[in-house]
């Protein structure tokens, strides 16, 4: 086998043009840490958007440019503003993203959207074929390319390809309503190892596969002429050791050396030391449940008066694709709800909501999940939801309870945390309670079990099994031919 070729929409690091020259700083960000040990071992070329359009990029860098993104063994693939409109705000967020998420209401289907959906992977899949080798293993993430594995396989039919999708495979019932349903389906069996997070995702893939192509499907396996396809689940874990290892060092920090925010937690705690903190932090989109979770909490509030003052909510919202319309709107209907409640039940030893709109460093994320007696994390449907794990991988002393939507792809795997319908206030109001109330000694032994898995599945260890899976898919159909 020759080298390993990443592929994903963006690159895993950050381009800065200043007067000194081109910086690329690596990224933080989920897939980049996945990938790491992939990455950084031997030999490995990643490619994607560098995250500047041709119209931001000056003619005169662009030497420097791949120069710089060179040394972090990185390719770009240019794209201009209007590529960027059409293939990623346009089919990617406002047609696979809503759709995948179940918000039809969201939904649009554009012709032009889909057209440079097509065309920027086509892009994508010419910048493979001239960066890579026959015996390369390339593998391809995420919904903003899924026609690429067969764009590949058609020009390279001997080529590895394995997928693995990071958000949710809906049910066919949603799936069949797309207009270019047969064509994404075949562009993804392009790839010998189609992976996604949880069993259901896989089960509604194939079962697309099976209604809309009458491909024959035996438990995981796709047979399409002289090949199988293999389809099978890898959710996706953390760098548990990260984590763990950044609250260690935070714990033991004098306190004179605590960041600031974490001196305003600690103060909040020796002015309040019985008012319970509640933290919550995702990208602001709808697929999140901010909203919601904001009146789940005045019905708290309003059920269980006594709580008053003795809870507050911390709201992180990380702004994210702000030129899509219904993200705008969904900002400002978050602004009002936390504005309304806020200024309704607020005395003046009290806010119930501490609201943040804004992206924070990695010290700050710890500060904020170790500073915190609950997570409360409501998506309406979430691939995975990393936060979730990475609030529990802080837990030093194996206090804290997780409670956590049942309709995130973690929730599979975390069956310790106190699991709820994100719709369903009257049972949110009471695993609030029983959350607050919650035994130390309870939430102890259900953190023991999770942290334990999660110290085993971690994210190296689910890329590790994804490549595994995908050179052992490959024997075997050598083996069949
Ligand atoms: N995160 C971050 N900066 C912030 C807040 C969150 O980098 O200010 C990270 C967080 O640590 C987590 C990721 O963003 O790793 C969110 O991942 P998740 O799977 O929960 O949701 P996604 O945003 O991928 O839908």
């Amino acid at each position: 086998m020759g080298k390993t070729i990443i592929i994903s929409n963006r690159l895993p690091v950050q381009l800065q043009i200043s007067e000194g020259g081109i910086v690329a700083t690596p990224s933080v960000g989920g897939l980049a840490t996945g990938m790491k040990s992939i990455h950084n071992s031997g030999e490995s070329l990643w490619i994607g958007w560098s995250g500047l359009t041709d119209e931001e990029t000056p003619e005169e860098l662009n030497d420097a440019i791949n120069i710089a993104l060179e040394k972090h063994n990185c390719s770009k693939v240019n794209l201009s503003q209007e590529e960027m409109e059409g293939y990623y705000f346009g089919f990617s967020n406002r047609t696979i993203w809503p759709l995948f998420h179940y918000f039809m209401e969201y939904t649009e289907f554009e012709l032009d959207f889909w057209e440079s959906y097509k065309s920027v992977n086509q892009k994508f899949a010419d910048a493979i074929l001239e960066n890579s080798d026959e015996d390369d293993i390339i593998w391809v993430h995420d919904y903003q390319l899924m026609l690429v594995p067969q764009m590949i396989k058609e020009k390279r039919p001997n080529a590895v390809i394995g997928f693995f999708l990071h958000i949710p495979f809906p049910s066919y019932e949603i799936f069949r309503t797309i207009p270019w349903r047969e064509e994404l389906l075949s562009g993804l069996l392009g790839a010998d190892l189609i992976g996604f997070h949880t069993y259901d995702y896989e089960r509604h893939f194939l079962s697309s596969v099976r209604r809309l192509l009458g491909l024959e499907v035996s438990f995981n396996d796709i047979n399409i002429g002289n090949r199988v396809v293999k389809v099978d689940s890898f959710p996706m874990g953390i760098d548990y050791k990260k984590f763990r290892d950044a609250a260690i060092a935070h714990n033991a920090l004098a306190p004179e050396n605590r960041s600031v925010l974490q001196k305003r937690l600690d103060d909040h705690k020796i002015s309040a030391p019985d008012t319970k903190l509640i933290l919550s932090i995702d990208r602001l989109d709808y697929s999140k449940g901010i909203a919601k979770r904001i009146s789940a909490f005045e019905y708290f509030l309003n059920k269980y008066p006594e709580y008053k003052e003795k809870v507050r909510l911390v709201i992180l919202a990380v702004p994210s694709r702000s030129n899509v319309p219904q993200y705008q709107l969904l900002k400002k209907e978050i602004d009002e709800l936390v504005g309304r409640l806020n200024g309704e039940l607020s005395t003046v030893n009290w806010t119930p909501i501490w609201y943040f709109y804004r992206s924070m460093p990695f010290k700050n994320l710890i500060d904020l999940y170790i500073s915190s007696d609950i997570a409360w994390l409501t998506p309406l449907r979430d691939g995975m939801n990393l936060v979730a794990k990475e609030y529990i991988a802080t837990r030093i002393d194996k206090t804290g309870v997780l409670i956590l939507s049942e309709m995130a792809g973690s929730a599979y795997e975390m069956n310790e945390a106190l699991l709820i319908n994100p719709n369903n206030f009257e049972h949110q109001a009471e695993t609030l309670k029983k959350a607050i109330t919650m035994p130390k000694k309870e939430q102890m032994a259900r953190n023991m079990f999770l942290q334990k898995r999660l110290e085993r599945y971690n994210v190296e260890v689910w890329a590790q099994e994804f490549m595994t899976a995908l050179k052992n898919q490959i024997e075997n159909n050598e083996a069949f031919v």
